[in-house]
């Protein structure tokens, strides 16, 4: 039986995670389930799977969180700091599912165990790249990664030397708009925007994905996680979502990893790596599908992923500059008080600005991302 943390239990991907453990209770024993606003949900899965401590990230909630688990005998706690005690607590594997570079402390913490992360989380790392990646050297740390892309590279690469590597090839699947013409773009709502052709997701990275910037911020996480060099690294449009993403080695052989648009399939190869464990999950049907279909990414459309390969050369504070100023306008698009276009136009005038000096510290990529959403805001012209 392995002990389990979930930062980010009430979300989406806390959702499938926990699905796969419900169906492999005698394989887990859940130690710390996080949330941020959710206490229903929250005290209703740590009472399910008999958490050790539930944290809620709104501190001001934590009164409402100890109410509903009353009597149960789980612990509980509240605020930024909380989550990051959550994290600390020794667990066996980590599931970093919090969304945005709020996760990044408490991943950090999960980091410096020294144990094994699994991380969706990927603008933790995007902000704070080398700082992330050392720890994980420093501590021993083994880090697999849950998106799926990622976790189709890593599997692609199993066995294999990077130096061989011609090209990893992310695969994408284009968003909503991806045939939507260019000038309607602007027009978009947010609830055309969160309604993703292939993949049922939260809000933030449904965004990032009608925009394309979540295939820029992979692109920026595959360049942390492989160190194949940026110019090995490309972006493909595959709309039907059915190759999570493929590796070209130099003999001509590419490697693809094939399955379902549902995310317990790269949650479990993570849950159970290096075993493989069942998911309830419908099998590939090809002859059904019939066509895979590629094409090449239309920059002029969607020029979050030529901002993030030049997050990406311009390397230092770039990238978290980058996701800060995303965060921000992605959350101003939700609410309805800038339009869609403007989200990665806000990335583009906030790296203009300039960048401060290359993060050193965790401290450091906190104060650089505090300070590029306190520019992105500015620029926007956002009331709070
Ligand atoms: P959701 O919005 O569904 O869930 C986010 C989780 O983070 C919730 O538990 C939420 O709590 C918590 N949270 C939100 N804000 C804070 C905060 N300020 N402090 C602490 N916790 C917070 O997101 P997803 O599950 O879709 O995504 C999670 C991460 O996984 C993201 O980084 C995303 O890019 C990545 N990912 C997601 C995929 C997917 O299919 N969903 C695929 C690949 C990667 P609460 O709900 O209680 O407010
Ligand atoms: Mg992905």
């Amino acid at each position: 039986m392995r002990s389990l943390t979930i930062l980010g239990a009430t979300g989406s991907i806390g959702a499938s995670t926990l699905d796969l453990v419900r169906r492999n209770r005698d394989a887990f024993r859940v130690v710390a389930l996080t949330g941020h606003s959710n206490v229903a949900v929250l005290a209703a899965l740590a009472r399910e799977f008999a958490a050790e401590i539930a944290v809620i990230g709104d501190e001001a909630l934590l009164p409402d969180l100890r109410a509903a688990l009353a009597g149960s005998g789980i612990a509980s706690a509240g605020g930024a700091g909380a989550l990051i005690e959550a994290a600390r607590r020794p667990a066996d594997l980590t599931v970093a599912a919090i969304v945005g570079c709020a996760g990044l402390a408490p991943t950090m913490a999960a980091i410096e165990q020294g144990r094994t992360v699994a991380l969706a989380n990927k603008e933790a790392l995007v902000s704070a790249g080398g700082v992330m990646t050392r720890a994980v050297a420093q501590h021993g740390t083994t880090l697999l990664p849950v998106d799926s892309e990622h976790n189709a590279i890593f599997q692609c690469l199993a066995g294999n030397d990077v130096a061989h590597v011609r090209w990893i090839t992310l695969t994408a699947s284009g968003g909503p708009f991806r045939d939507w013409p260019i000038e309607r773009l602007a027009h978009a709502t947010p609830a055309e925007a969160v309604r993703h052709p292939n993949w049922s997701m939260g809000a933030k990275i449904s965004v990032d994905s009608a925009t394309m910037m979540n295939k820029g911020l992979e692109f920026i996480e595959a360049w942390h996680l492989f160190p194949v060099g940026v110019e090995r690294l490309r972006i493909i449009v595959h709309p039907q979502s059915i190759i999570h993403s493929m590796v070209e080695y130099r003999d001509g052989t590419t490697l693809a990893q094939l399955g379902p648009s549902d995310m317990r399939v790269p949650i479990a190869s993570a849950l159970a790596w290096p075993a493989r464990m069942a998911t309830p999950c419908e099998p590939l049907d090809l002859a059904t599908i019939g066509t895979l279909t590629f094409r090449a990414p239309d920059e002029e459309r969607f020029p979050a992923t030529r901002l993030a390969r030049e997050a990406t050369l311009a390397g230092g504070a770039a990238a978290a500059v980058m996701n800060a100023a995303n965060e921000v306008a992605v959350a101003a698009f939700l609410s309805g008080q800038i339009g869609f276009t403007q989200i990665v136009q806000c990335c583009e005038d906030v790296l203009a600005c300039g960048l401060p000096s290359p993060p050193q510290s965790l401290e450091e990529v906190i104060a650089v991302d505090h300070e590029a959403r306190v520019r992105a805001r500015e620029g926007l012209e956002l009331v709070i």
